[in-house]
């Protein structure tokens, strides 16, 4: 859960609690602005539905999904965090979507939540290693993980992974 005075050591802290809110909520999280203080550091930073603005092409998506390419609809939904000393706190939050929101059990289709990450490239790439198919290969990650919606990539992005 992500609400508004939440405490936290890390950035990337805030970051995950955000995102991983948003993947139970049904929405998708972008990183948007970063304000930056005089002597360099950051002031704070805002993260936002991926619904943000009115762009129809989102090009930070590359692989893309009917999600992905669903156009934007200004949706103000967001959260801004703020540096103080050591800590980061959620100074803003706004949970109201303009749009409907993903079935939770799709969410995991949605771009910020299917980055592959180091350790999906690494069990991708060993069990490609052992010659068996491509399919194969995420169905076994899948059995693994225990489902589909644990794995935490798609089909596209394990094939997409071993063509880099
Ligand atoms: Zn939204």
């Amino acid at each position: 859960m992500a609400y508004e005075g939440m405490v936290c050591d890390y950035e990337e802290d805030t970051f995950k609690n955000y995102n991983e809110f948003a993947r139970k909520v049904g929405f998708s999280v972008h990183k948007d602005k970063i304000y930056i203080r005089a002597d360099g550091s950051i002031r704070s930073k805002m993260f936002v539905c991926f619904k943000q603005g009115l762009q129809k092409e989102d090009k930070l998506c590359k692989n893309t999904t009917k999600v992905c390419n669903e156009s934007r609809t200004d949706c103000k939904a967001r959260m801004i965090i703020k540096n103080e000393e050591d800590e980061w706190i959620v100074s803003e939050i706004v949970y109201e979507h303009n749009h409907v929101l993903a079935n939770p059990s799709k969410a995991y289709m949605l771009c910020s939540h299917r980055k592959v990450k180091d350790e999906h490239l690494a069990k991708i790439e060993s069990l490609n290693a052992t010659g068996i198919t491509l399919v194969e290969g995420f169905n076994y990650m899948v059995h693994q993980a225990e489902g589909h919606q644990n794995v935490g990539i798609t089909y596209v992005d394990y094939k997409n992974a071993l063509r880099k």
